[in-house]
């Protein structure tokens, strides 16, 4: 959900008396089971309260038989939601809950045209919520509600109450002096997708895997070439040969033998590939081709899924001395523009990048599609720097320890030893923009409202 909508849970659920609301969301079936895009969320009117208490509350179906409607509308799930008052309360479901949630099922059902029906309590703490809820669908099946993640200018994981957490490993004793057990345990549950394996994708991976991060999943069509050992942490002369995310994937697990990682050798142009992201919680764009970043962008605003993309930029002169050597760190969260409003991505080159290379050789002597560029130069130090500065953006963001509203995007000129940030606003009119409608869509057909080769 965004920080809007968790900052209006969050000042519910700090009324003196019980509230309840409806939350429409779109549901994303992933591989760990459904994920659900919180939209909007509308609150029971007050002359729809038959009793509302600190301890208790009936409704009338007046209170939120517009909000089934409305979820109708938008072809989403209805998320029946109530608080328990007073801090340190239980958010778990009374007896008197568990009655209201078997009449409500059908109605909910029937009314939103939606095969889930989904209930949620909350409950203030001193410094955040804490919550239950269960998601049923139509043939029965139940999973428990396991994690709110609040996408926006902080990036916020929250467990479920009843949720067991891992006890902290030894090994990252000094991480959790620097931001305490909690963050370690959200590190522990963070799925991380990486696009790109090379040198800016394995440095990420290094990084995170060193943080606590045990769930990764890898994408990079290639293999490792002599000149990528220079640059690709983890591999060595031994390894060419063999598929980035293989190499990368092993070196995670020798890191820290918990770690999982689902290693796909694809694209993410491929439509399966970039279908599986969606059960990340992060992704960190590590890819140089501006096809890939369109999906990118894309995922952000449909997945409501944090994107982190780093770019470097090195130019040299004609006697291949190094000019510039520029990196760009851009985070694409709800409400901040996209690397295509931005002007980050070169749309011709993008074209050209899905043809084959058949396709593309024919067009380019035509003078259609630009040609794409030969080897681009590269240094482990300079790809080393923005993939820090990548995983620094992460950190300040789960930590929250930067200044407020955050700039969206870092842009470091490594050669005039300058870091500059900035914001952008969505342009009216692009898919990025709230008022387009795309936040938190979900699944369309096509997949992100975009064409697909494969
Ligand atoms: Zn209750
Ligand atoms: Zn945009």
């Amino acid at each position: 959900m965004s920080d809007a909508i968790f900052a209006e849970l969050n000042r519910a659920a700090r009324l003196p008396v019980e509230t309840a609301g409806v939350l429409l969301a779109s549901v994303v079936s992933t591989k760990s089971g459904p994920r659900l895009l919180g939209r909007r969320l509308l609150w029971v009117n007050e002359d729809a309260y038959a009793r509302r208490e600190a301890d208790g509350l009936s409704i009338r179906s007046s209170g939120y038989v517009h909000a089934l409607g409305e979820a109708a509308n938008m072809q989403a799930a209805a998320v029946w939601l109530h608080t328990h008052p007073g801090v340190g309360s239980r958010p778990v479901p009374s007896r008197h809950d568990h009655d209201v949630d078997s009449e409500l099922i059908d109605v909910f059902r029937l009314r939103t045209g939606s095969p889930y029906y989904v209930s949620m309590v909350i409950a203030p703490t001193s410094d955040t919520l804490s919550f239950t809820g269960s998601i049923w669908s139509s043939d029965d099946t139940r999973w428990a509600l396991d994690r709110i993640q609040v996408v926006g200018d902080r990036l916020q994981a929250l467990s479920s109450f009843e949720r067991h957490q891992r006890s902290e490993h030894a090994m990252f004793d000094r991480n959790i002096r620097a931001f305490g057990p909690a963050m370690q345990a959200t590190l522990d549950e963070l799925r991380v997708g990486i696009i790109g394996c090379g040198g800016t994708g394995s440095s990420v991976a290094e990084q995170l895997a060193r943080l606590g991060v045990r769930q990764f999943t890898l994408v990079d069509p290639d293999e490792l070439t002599a000149s990528n050992v220079t640059r690709l942490y983890g591999s060595t002369l031994a390894q060419v040969g063999a598929p980035k995310v293989e190499v990368v994937g092993a070196h995670l697990r020798d890191i820290n033998p918990s770690v999982q990682v689902d290693q796909l050798r694809s694209s993410i142009c491929v439509q399966s590939t970039a279908e599986s992201l969606t059960d990340c919680d992060v992704l960190f764009g590590c890819t140089d081709d501006n096809a890939g970043r369109l999906v990118l962008s894309r995922l952000a605003t449909y997945m409501m899924l944090p994107v982190i993309d780093c770019g470097v930029l090195l130019s040299a002169d004609a006697h291949s001395r190094v000019a510039g050597i520029d990196g760009r760190v851009t985070t694409l969260v709800p409400g901040q523009a996209c690397l295509v409003c931005r002007g980050r991505i070169n749309l011709r080159r993008a074209a050209s990048e899905l043809l084959t290379p058949d396709e593309r050789k024919r067009r380019a002597e035509e003078g259609y599609a630009p040609a794409l560029g030969g080897v681009e130069p590269a240094v482990v130090s300079f790809t080393t720097a923005v993939a820090a500065a990548a995983i620094c953006e992460l950190l300040e963001r789960l930590i929250g320890y930067g200044p407020s509203p955050r700039p969206s995007e870092v842009l470091l000129r490594m050669h005039e030893r300058e870091i500059s940030t900035n914001r952008a606003e969505p342009r009216i009119g692009h898919y990025c923009h709230e008022a387009a409608g795309k936040v938190g869509l979900g699944i369309t057909t096509p997949f992100l409202e975009q064409t697909w080769s494969q």
